[in-house]
């Protein structure tokens, strides 16, 4: 018991009697009361009451800094909410998408023995980017000529089962004013692979490209902007986020996100002709490429400043 801070305030007499009373509970909670002026608050750990923002002031805190203990609470309380929805790839609505017309999964054309040459252009394409590439996806083709789809080999984004989507990547370099990507429209907070988010993993790899994503079990962001929509689901996975940069790329909004968010960024000491993670799966494989990119990731914002500068 104290002298209570609040009675002349109350239009009391001051207490000089030790009327105060607090009471801390083991969760968190805070109760106040007054025996002289019958002033009360009840404080629940999460959010400030007007009474008890009054008892605060009443014993010296400035109005700023109420206001910023009201802040504080409140952006706990914002990554509370998202820690308690692990569900955010389930509440959102996915549309599914037909793939171009007359799509044949590619492990039926083998099997079938395809000898059209636009066919075996993209099969090799796949192939020469080395075996675990060309095995990790269930990839599709078409011959349709519309957007050069018979030169692409076209990679489908699944949720779950369902096709929400594809890119069609152009085996090998396209002539100049054909793109490389020819996507259906991604859905929007879709990011690729992001089935691998609802695993029991520990980690969680984030690269810009498919093949990348396929080469070490990640996700990609299917460009070099992340979305708001991808960055929550990528923290309502419960895994902890290591963004793997491009290495040549000289925009690299991925680091910037993972510094503002706390994310670690992995920079594998990989050969210098190794471009990407599709290039280092093809050379050490993909147990090594993993565990090299576990093993090169920190969250120290000045490690991650000055290795980012020797990208590109
Ligand atoms: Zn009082």
């Amino acid at each position: 018991m104290f002298d209570a801070p609040c009675c002349s305030h109350r239009g009391h007499r001051p207490d000089a009697r030790m009327r105060g009373n607090l009471r801390f509970g083991e969760d968190g909670t805070i109760g106040g009361n007054c025996y002289n002026c019958g002033h009360k608050f009840r404080f629940d750990g999460h959010s400030i009451s007007d009474s008890f923002a009054s008892w605060l002031s009443w014993i010296g805190l400035s109005s700023r800094e109420i206001q910023e203990i009201k802040i504080q609470l409140l952006s706990k309380q914002l990554e509370g909410d998202i820690a308690r929805t692990p569900n955010l790839l389930v509440s959102t609505k996915w549309e599914p998408v037909s793939l171009p017309l007359d799509s044949v999964h590619m492990d039926v054309l083998e099997e079938e023995n395809c000898n059209l040459p636009c066919y075996q252009q993209v099969r090799n394409y796949l192939t020469n980017r080395g075996q675990h590439m060309a095995k990790g996806y269930d990839y599709f083709w078409t011959p349709s000529t519309k957007h050069n789809l018979n030169k692409r080999v076209i990679i489908p984004f699944y949720h779950k089962e369902t096709i929400v989507g594809y890119t069609a990547r152009y085996a090998g370099s396209p002539p100049s004013g054909i793109p490389r990507y020819w996507n259906s429209g991604v859905p929007p907070g879709f990011l690729f692979n992001q089935n691998i988010l609802q695993l029991d993993r520990k980690f969680v790899l984030i690269v810009e490209g498919p093949f990348d994503a396929i080469a070490v079990q990640g996700v990609a962001t299917l460009g070099s902007k992340i979305s708001d929509l991808q960055i929550q689901t990528i923290q309502a996975s419960g895994q902890e986020p290591i963004v793997l940069p491009d290495r040549q790329a000289t925009n690299q909004q991925l680091i910037d996100v993972a510094l503002s968010f706390g994310w670690s960024v992995s920079f594998p000491d990989w050969e210098p002709h190794i471009k990407d993670a599709a290039d280092a799966c093809k050379s050490y494989g993909q147990i090594y490429t993993i565990t090299s990119a576990l093993a090169a990731k920190t969250n120290n914002s000045v490690a991650i400043g000055v290795k980012r500068q020797m990208l590109g």
